[in-house]
């Protein structure tokens, strides 16, 4: 009795419709995780990628930055000396400078005249006690001489 009380039957009689709509809403609310499912995957297999790029970007970066310090495009001396100005305002060009050779660069004063008191010496930028030339090549000593001193009277 207790089970006809329960009759299969009436939910048989309630399921159809009930439960079309459920099973149509469940089939179309899986397809739409699925999507989603679907969609996110893409998106982050688009996102590795793009990690990977950023990591590649790193690497170029690495990359480019080594190149520009030995490419001599520089004129031997760090990104933040390449077109500064010197004591006196000359701006320093890269592509128009003597090689130390050149002008008898040494790292040490002459006849007590170093290079901190010549007016194309640019003075030190990043704190490594060492500057650059507005006229000379390559990371400048402020010690140093050459024979292209002229006393800065600024
Ligand atoms: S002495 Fe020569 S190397 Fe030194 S700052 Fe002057 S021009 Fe440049």
């Amino acid at each position: 009795m207790g089970d006809d009380e329960r009759t299969p039957r009436r939910d048989a009689t309630d399921r159809p419709t009930r439960s079309r709509d459920t099973r149509d809403a469940g089939r179309t609310r899986r397809r739409f995780i699925w999507l989603a499912g679907t969609a996110a995957m893409a998106g982050l297999a688009g996102c590795s990628g793009g990690g990977g790029g950023g990591g590649g970007g790193g690497a170029t970066e690495t990359t480019t930055a080594a190149t520009t310090e030995s490419s001599g495009s520089t004129g031997g001396v760090p990104e933040a000396y390449v077109t500064a100005t010197s004591l006196d305002g000359t701006q320093r060009n890269p592509d128009s400078l003597s090689s130390q050779e050149a002008v008898s660069y040494q790292d040490e004063p002459k006849d007590g005249k170093q290079c901190s008191t010549c007016r194309y010496y640019i003075e030190d930028k990043n704190g490594d006690g060492v500057g650059a030339c507005a006229i000379v090549a390559g990371e400048i000593s402020p010690e140093g001489h050459c024979v292209s001193y002229v006393e800065y009277e600024g």
